[in-house]
């Protein structure tokens, strides 16, 4: 059953089309179901028109034609992420996946992408030239939905944060004004840009520095259920002098028939002779059951984790911050895993620590500025009658943990949470931002995201409509 807006008449479909280079779908559309459809298999989404913008002017006629005809605009860079809010119900979704423009300068050390670029795309033209920006840890993430949230990945005890990395941005506006956005060009905007989400505007451009990044050192320890629980307070005294080069990641899951396994994923981006040293200590305790630790492209490393996401799987999330692994975090944790009820799902404890964790907690949008674990419950199936039991196992874990979590959550885990949450995603920053708002988009026209709602100092916080 198609549902178009009655606001929106073929004939005014038919000029949106005559007036963008990229092209205008609707319902009926052989691809209308392929363009629609996002990473997280349980949103199912039917927008009036899809716009497969080119350019900034696609953009800007895109919001123009929203706008003109009171209609939700969503916004999709790689369509990962979980909420769907990349797909809307009846309004315009402006499409950016075909915008993939990349130049790098290697001499400057400084890339220029487009918002329709995954992260593997992204890191295959930087690694031409030997160079990386720190982003994610799997290919298919779009880096804009990424960079605008913060972006935790395997360099960020190196290099920080994607959003840390940032030089510059090009931004369409509710106006549908063509912004250059950077340190000393619209600076509250700049600010906001960096975790800020996608409530000021469209990207256009994003503009990254680079650095060197070699081959690395990286792999996975897997070690025995019975050793989960020292293994994990041993890991957490280990990061405590771990050097910046090194960042972990682990996973408790069920693999297969095989019952509960805890691994460890490592990268280390230095010396390989120093990463062999410094992970020594890991690969003994236990001892690990397996351990595929080698010399690796960043590239490789990169799309690791691919084929245990694929697109249009079912996805449920809970997360927070853990900072303190205690023995009560770690009980409850493994209490919860044998009663997973799908083997796809996981629990993820991704480390953010030493450059990610030096920036000021003010000086971008992305507040968390503490040595501490990314943690997300994520649940995974394929069949649409177990989606009960997986969130209510999902839920069951979350509210568990929620002693041992802080009143915090990493911006791109967030589910459809409410305003509470968005809240606790930006922490001390979220006043200023609903100020950010205010200048950019007082209307609130970008609303569907993790919304940050315009306030104006005299009137107070507009909420969302
Ligand atoms: C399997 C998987 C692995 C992940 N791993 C990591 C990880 O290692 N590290 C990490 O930090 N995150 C990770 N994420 C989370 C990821 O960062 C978010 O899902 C992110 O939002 C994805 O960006 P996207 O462009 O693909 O998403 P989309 O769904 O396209 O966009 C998400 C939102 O971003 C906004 N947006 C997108 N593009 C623009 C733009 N050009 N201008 C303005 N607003 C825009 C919109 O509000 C949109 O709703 C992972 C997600 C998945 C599903």
């Amino acid at each position: 059953m198609v549902t178009i807006d009655p606001a929106v008449s073929g004939a005014d479909l038919d000029a949106l089309d005559a007036h963008v280079r990229g092209r205008v779908v609707r319902a009926g559309n052989a691809d209308y179901d392929s363009v629609r459809a996002v990473f997280n298999g349980m949103i199912d989404r039917r927008p009036a028109v899809i716009v497969r913008c080119t350019d900034p002017a696609d953009v800007a006629r895109s919001i123009s034609f929203a706008r003109n005809h009171d209609l939700v605009i969503s916004v999709r860079g790689g369509g990962h992420n979980v909420a769907g809010n990349a797909v809307c119900d009846g309004g315009v979704m402006l499409d950016l996946s075909l915008m993939k423009h990349l130049s790098v300068d290697p001499a400057a050390r400084v890339a220029v992408a487009g918002p329709g670029l995954t992260l593997g795309e992204l890191d295959r033209g930087t690694q031409r030239h030997g160079l990386a920006t720190p982003l994610g840890v799997m290919s298919g993430t779009g880096i804009a939905g990424l960079t605008l949230g913060g972006g935790l990945g395997w360099l960020n005890g190196r290099y920080g944060l994607a959003c840390d990395n940032l030089l510059g941005a090009e931004v369409v506006t509710a106006d549908g004004e063509l912004l250059q956005v950077g340190p000393d060009r619209y600076p509250d905007l700049f600010w906001a840009l960096r975790g800020g989400g996608g409530n000021f505007g469209v990207v256009t451009s994003f503009s990254y520095g680079l650095h060197p990044v070699g081959p690395v050192l990286a792999g996975g320890l897997t070690y025995p259920w019975s050793q989960a629980s020292e293994v994990l307070h041993f890991h957490d005294d280990f990061l405590a002098t771990a050097p910046d080069e090194l960042t972990t990641a682990v996973s408790v899951g069920v693999v297969g028939t095989g019952g509960p396994t805890l691994s460890i994923a490592v990268c280390w981006c230095g010396a390989p002779e120093d990463g062999e040293r410094a992970l020594r200590p890991l690969r003994a305790v236990g001892p690990p059951s397996a351990d595929t630790i080698a010399m690796a492209s960043y590239v490789a490393l990169q799309s690791a984790p691919d084929t245990s996401f694929p697109t249009g799987r079912l996805h449920y999330w809970k997360s927070g911050y853990l900072r303190d692994m205690t023995d009560g975090a770690i009980q409850t944790l493994l209490k919860h895993i044998p009663q997973m009820p799908s083997a796809m799902s996981g629990v993820g404890l991704q480390r953010l620590h030493g450059a990610a964790g030096r920036v000021a907690p003010d000086a971008t949008a992305f507040p968390h500025r503490e040595d501490q674990y990314d943690l997300v419950i994520l649940a995974q199936w394929a069949d649409p009658l177990e989606s009960a039991r997986n969130i209510t196992w999902a839920r069951g874990l979350f509210d568990a943990m929620r002693p041992h979590l802080q009143n915090a959550v990493y911006v791109n885990n967030l589910g459809a949470e409410g305003p509470a949450r968005v809240r606790d995603a930006y922490g001390p920053n979220y006043e200023r931002l609903t100020l950010v708002k205010q200048t950019y988009d007082a209307s609130n026209v970008f609303r569907l995201n993790q919304n940050v709602p315009p306030r104006d100092p005299q009137r107070g916080v507009v909420l969302p409509s």
